[in-house]
């Protein structure tokens, strides 16, 4: 038997080879080979004749286009509008309800998730929406013209492990920013016209249910809307709010207001507040009373609007006092559909509240900015700093041009005081290396006292985050320790430099806190983060706009489909594998997959306060184990980096309790410099 904390000695196995890299498609059929997004039609073209042997059929243009659009004419519906000069206008998606039907019937590993979940839950179920813009193309030279907007949904009672598999949920809608924008209302006229059909449709999920068939068994699956899950600008465009930095920059709390506002002067009652607020005991949560009132003013007000007495300056002044934007169409302006925006639907995203262009992004420009005025260490020394770093296998590709998004922070900085250009994994990464360069390089500096102090509580507020999201606290303890965090936070960058910096986004992690008093888990962007990137590399080869949402819809479907049938148990060995040698029920591989993270052969790792370099990974009938090389500690550097020295120790983890190190690098032979979250 192997156990945990075992120790091979030296004469441990030797570990097999990586397994080749490119893998023989000859006997995969067509459909297979086109759920491979890395794949181009035109390349599968030219690559078929080569490969006519076995069941893999010839194929012309047109066979290929029609395989390849296949699945998704089982599912795609138009909907016909009039743009806003009223000419027609085509929109293709998902019906919701034929691709909830036609995923779970074609994927039997679905299928079994949905079965056990309504097994367990037979009443209404609570739907997720998330919705994410994104721009096709290198994110560091953006065109905006096929930016476009996606959209996913699943269910709270699939439960934690297929709502952190990206496959497992439903793609239904990809559309460019060009597209909806041309027509009356934008993306809230879109999202209406897709939750109207989603939930109030013929086959609602509020009203007759969505018919499943789960191994033979009939269930009718019916839900409501629990959670609208955006970022600050996809929620604005959602929800005909005026946004972040209108009068009204938050959408739970009716007396938070615009930063410095001459309102705040004249408030008799005392009991408005701005942004750069701390006190969350100051903050008054808008019911969803106030909310109906709040649009019933300005839809009355669009009535009388251009008749005596009601000018179109006195409209616009009514519809900012209530935070709103007025369009005919906008979903929150629909009797039926807007029913579904109750206040606690509305989820914002912590990732892109603190990470990408929040709190974070502006703590860390001001701490640079100050660093190289005082000690001549800024933007050019973390980018160089970056690096040189080791990431584990599964993220190298990725990560190892991260120092391209500082270089990109520093200059789009400068230019139009934009945001970090990254995904959500990458600035995690980001935040790490950072936080660790801070430690190494300013900790020690007097001049930077204050200013480190303050980047360092803004980390804390992160960790929290972190920690709640990996289930290791409870929803309401985070809760209350975020809300405690980021009022030091806020407090101490205000001490530092004052209310200047301050953006409506230091005052939602408040509102972030308030949503986990009320979820069952957190739900952010990392959720559906894949399945954007899928998205995003299929439009990347979409070049012919005429048919964009079709055709990338269609590339969605084709990997979904393909990576749901290949979907393996929660935790698995990757690629070959061969015979332990000396355990008999034992099986060794270079890669292990553990609830979606691949663990390879050459990454570093820790327990508890352990680390080591994997050297193996061992399966042992449902046990996972890593065989690692542990290394000491030479010299702690900060928190959460160190120096570590192989000790000629061999051990068995096991690899459910194994966290990945963030990066690191060799500082002498077979001496590290580790880097842990
Ligand atoms: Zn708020």
């Amino acid at each position: 038997m192997l156990k945990p904390g075992h120790c091979l000695h030296s004469s441990a196995p030797r570990i097999m080879e990586r397994p080749q890299a490119k893998r023989r498609r000859e006997n995969e059929t067509l459909k297979s080979l086109l759920a491979d997004k890395s794949i181009s039609l035109k390349s599968l073209e030219r690559l078929l004749p080569k490969l006519r042997t076995g069941d893999t059929p010839a194929g012309t243009r047109y066979q290929l286009l029609s395989a390849y659009k296949e699945r998704v004419e089982h599912v795609v519906v138009t909907e016909a509008l009039l743009d806003s000069k009223g000419n027609p206008v085509n929109w293709d998606f998902c019906c919701p309800s034929k691709l909830l039907q036609y995923m779970v019937d074609v994927c039997p590993p679905l299928e079994e998730i949905y079965a056990q979940a309504a097994n367990e839950n037979r009443g209404e179920w609570k739907c997720v929406v998330t919705f994410d813009e994104f721009v096709p193309g290198d994110k560091l030279k953006c065109n905006n013209h096929r930016k476009a907007m996606t959209l996913c949904f699943s269910f709270l009672e699939l439960g934690r492990r297929a709502l952190v598999m990206p496959v497992c949920w439903m793609f239904p809608v990809v559309v460019r920013a060009v597209l909806y924008n041309s027509v009356d209302g934008g993306f809230s006229n879109f999202l209406r016209i897709f939750l109207r059909r989603m939930f109030f449709g013929a086959n609602g999920l509020l009203t007759a249910g969505v018919p499943l068939e789960l191994f033979g068994a009939p269930f009718l699956l019916k839900a409501s809307l629990s959670n609208l899950l955006s970022d600050g600008d996809g929620l604005r465009a959602a929800l005909c709010w005026k946004g972040a930095n209108s009068l009204r920059p938050c959408m739970r709390h009716w007396n938070v207001t615009k930063k410095g506002t001459a309102i705040l002067d004249h408030d008799g009652s005392a009991e408005l507040v701005d942004v750069t607020c701390s006190d969350f005991n100051a903050f008054k949560r808008q019911s969803d009373e106030d909310c109906k009132a709040n649009i019933a003013v300005v839809v009355a007000a669009a009535r009388r609007r251009g008749a005596a007495g009601l000018t179109n300056t006195m409209f616009d002044t009514i519809c900012t006092s209530r935070g709103l934007s007025y369009h005919e169409k906008g979903i929150v302006f629909d009797p039926v559909v807007g029913e579904l925006i109750k206040q606690g639907v509305i989820t914002i995203d912590w990732v892109h509240t603190v990470l990408c262009d929040g709190t974070f992004s502006v703590e860390c420009r001001l701490l640079l900015e100050r660093s190289q005025e005082k000690l001549a260490k800024g933007f050019p020394c973390v980018a160089a700093f970056l690096q040189g770093w080791r990431f584990p296998m599964d993220k190298h590709m990725e990560m190892k041009v991260l120092h391209r998004v500082f270089d990109d922070f520093r200059h789009s900085y400068c230019e139009t005081h934009d945001k970090l250009k990254a995904n959500a994994s990458e600035l995690l990464s980001v935040y790490g290396l950072v936080r660790h360069w801070v430690a190494v390089e300013l900790s020690g500096e007097p001049s930077m006292a204050n200013e480190v102090a303050s980047f360092n509580l803004c980390c804390e507020v992160i960790d929290i985050m972190l920690f709640t999201k990996r289930g290791k606290m409870a929803m309401a303890t985070g809760s209350r320790l975020l809300k405690e965090a980021h009022q030091r936070s806020l407090e101490n960058h205000k001490l530092c430099y004052g209310t200047e910096y301050i953006k409506p986004k230091h005052h939602w992690p408040f509102d972030v806190a308030d949503q986990w008093g009320e979820h069952e888990y957190v739900l952010d962007a990392f959720l559906v983060e894949k399945a954007h990137l899928v998205a995003k590399s299929i439009a990347d080869r979409t070049l012919n706009t005429s048919q964009f949402e079709r055709s990338v819809l269609a590339g969605v479907l084709n990997y979904q489909v393909g990576s749901l049938l290949q979907l393996g148990p929660q935790q698995q060995l990757l690629g070959k594998s061969s015979p332990f040698p000396g355990f008999p029920d034992s099986r060794v591989a270079d890669n292990l997959c553990i609830d979606g993270v691949t663990v390879s052969v050459g990454d570093f790792a820790y327990l508890g306060v352990k680390v080591g370099r994997v050297a193996a990974c061992v399966s042992e009938g449902d046990d996972f184990f890593l065989v690692v090389d542990a290394l000491g500690l030479v010299t702690r550097i900060a928190d959460h980096s160190g120096t570590y020295a192989f000790d000629n120790r061999r051990l068995v983890w096991d690899a459910r309790n194994a966290q990945l190190a963030l990066a690191w690098r060799e500082v002498a032979p077979a001496c590290f410099t580790v880097i842990f979250f």
